[in-house]
């Protein structure tokens, strides 16, 4: 295996090579350092990373390969660097969740996710960056700058793990972890061609995962194909013990290898390409005509407005043909609660924002704006100051919302539309439904700078929430392109069903092989 294609493997290739020690964990590193310089994705040009040290990722690459020779199986993510979410707590590399507040913060401990993954072998390349506190739906609101798109520089790279999925798209990384509150991982996975799964609520641990709205947050994984993504969840997934709402419902294996079918290969991500609207990737073995035979694909309508962009629906509705191809059957259903989502999510996850948010006060972590005038004024100065407009305004609207003469109007009436929202799915899933197929946002990627308003903001995660707040898995996959930038289709399927949602992606991905990217 050679290096020089380092852009090219996909994170089961990386493993079995390094495994065979066909590749060294060190060149693995190298390798993607030196793509990161390549295709810049430093601070004054894409902006993908806000902390990294290849001189100690190098020298964690050392200990791997110590532990390699001492003929110890260093798991399934052998040599793979990997890129993680600034609000994943990582020893060694600053957490900081985009945010001034929590500007050079080293964390003490580190997250079971990242636990885990370097376990099965993975190595930390980098922190991304993000949406201050994953409040947003471009990386716009990060304190240190936005991130750019590597398919075109002047689009947003959708958010709020826009530095992982750019770092997926622009070949630095195989896989990167995001976060998920209402779409975060789901919707720039979309706008930057690349594969973004939101596991269900519980089945990855949120041990030092920054809080953001605790009903709702879960690790996602993104990766170049889905077999990138299942790997990554593969390895995070399970029961523990420091995070009580964390499932213990056995874990399957996701890989393509347990469909018994060998993984797809990874053409280069090459930005000119990308550019000009030509991205090189997976070209996956051609499906069987009855690859989906038996599963039953809902369409909900709620899903597909008359408003929805003629594009847009036109690919999901190329998605659906080949899903019929397969073997599938594609049924209208109905999702009547989903357009609420948006208010009901507006409602929720502020209100517990502006609770998990308080602890950031200047006496505990990162930054104090102290001016000698007593403790409730360096609260005041240091929380004015340390938290952007979005933060400033979801504590507020959170905090309103919560309060005694609105709680009832606002918060609990929100909380009982969730449930049926919730039920609204069970319902489907429970008809012999298997899975939902959706688009996964309602227009590509846009112009960084090009949405002001906040609430044509928030109306980005239509599609998208309301599967955080049912608590199902659900996943985007590349579907094709519009005005050469890329579009996601979206898979939902059951609680702890991920294997079915796994099943259909990898089909759809295999089905559409090139298309998907052009
Ligand atoms: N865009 C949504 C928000 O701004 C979702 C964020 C997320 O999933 N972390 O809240």
């Amino acid at each position: 295996m050679s290096v020089e294609n380092f852009t090219m493997l996909g994170a089961a290739d990386i493993a079995s090579a390094v495994r065979a020690g066909d590749a060294s964990p060190t060149e693995m590193v190298r390798a993607s350092f030196n793509r990161a310089r390549d295709i810049g994705a430093g601070h004054d040009e894409l902006n993908i990373f806000l902390h990294s040290d290849q001189e100690a990722s190098e020298h964690e690459a050392k200990s791997m390969q110590e532990r390699l020779q001492s003929a110890a199986d260093i798991g399934i993510l052998a040599g793979v660097p990997v890129a993680v979410k600034d609000n994943i707590a990582t020893l060694g590399l600053p957490t900081t969740c985009g945010s001034k507040i929590l500007a050079g913060y080293v964390s003490p401990y580190e997250a079971t996710a990242i636990t885990r993954l370097r376990a099965n072998g993975a190595l930390v390349v980098a922190k991304t960056n993000m949406d201050e506190f994953a409040m947003g739906s471009s990386t716009e609101n990060s304190a240190f700058g936005p991130t750019r798109n590597p398919h075109d520089v002047r689009c947003v790279p959708g958010g709020s793990s826009g530095g992982s999925a750019a770092a997926v798209a622009a070949g630095i990384t195989p896989i990167a972890l995001g976060s998920e509150t209402g779409g975060s991982v789901r919707q720039p996975a979309a706008f930057c061609g690349v594969v973004g799964v939101k596991p269900t609520y519980g089945r990855v641990s949120r041990y030092g995962l920054v809080a953001f709205a605790s009903s709702l947050d879960q690790i996602g994984v993104v990766g170049r194909t889905v077999d990138d993504a299942a790997l990554g969840l593969e390895s995070i997934a399970g029961f523990d013990k420091m995070d009580s709402t964390s499932s213990d419902a056995e874990v399957p294996v996701y890989r393509l290898s347990a469909l018994g079918k060998p993984a797809p290969e990874v053409g280069a991500p090459d930005t000119e390409a990308m550019r000009i609207g030509r991205n090189p990737v997976a070209l996956p073995p051609p499906p069987s005509a009855k690859t989906l035979e038996g599963i039953v694909i809902g369409k909900p309508r709620e899903y597909f407005p008359d408003t929805l962009d003629t594009n847009i629906k036109d690919l999901c509705e190329r998605a659906l043909d080949r899903f019929r191809s397969m073997g599938a059957t594609v049924r209208d259903i109905s999702l009547p609660r989903s357009p609420l989502a948006i208010p009901v999510y507006y409602i929720l996850a502020p209100a517990e924002a502006s609770s998990n948010l308080a602890r950031f006060d200047g006496v505990r972590y990162g930054l104090r704006v102290d001016s000698g005038k007593g403790l409730k004024a360096m609260y005041e100065s240091t929380r004015s100051q340390g938290f952007g407009p979005e933060v400033t305004r979801r504590i507020l609207l959170g905090t309103y919302v919560l309060s005694a003469g609105y709680y009832d109007a606002y918060y609990k009436k929100a909380q009982a539309v969730r449930t049926l929202i919730a039920d609204d799915f069970r319902a489907v899933f429970t008809s012999g439904v298997n899975a939902i197929f959706t688009p996964t946002t309602p227009t590509p990627a846009f112009p960084v700078g090009a949405i002001s308003d906040p609430y044509e903001m928030y109306l980005n995660d239509i599609f998208t929430v309301t599967a955080n707040l049912a608590g199902v898995p659900a996943i985007s996959v590349p579907i094709g392109r519009m005005r050469r930038l890329p579009v996601g289709g979206q898979v939902i399927t059951a609680h702890f069903d991920e294997y079915t949602m796994f099943r259909v992606a990898y089909a759809l991905e295999a089905s559409l092989g090139q298309e998907a990217h052009q």
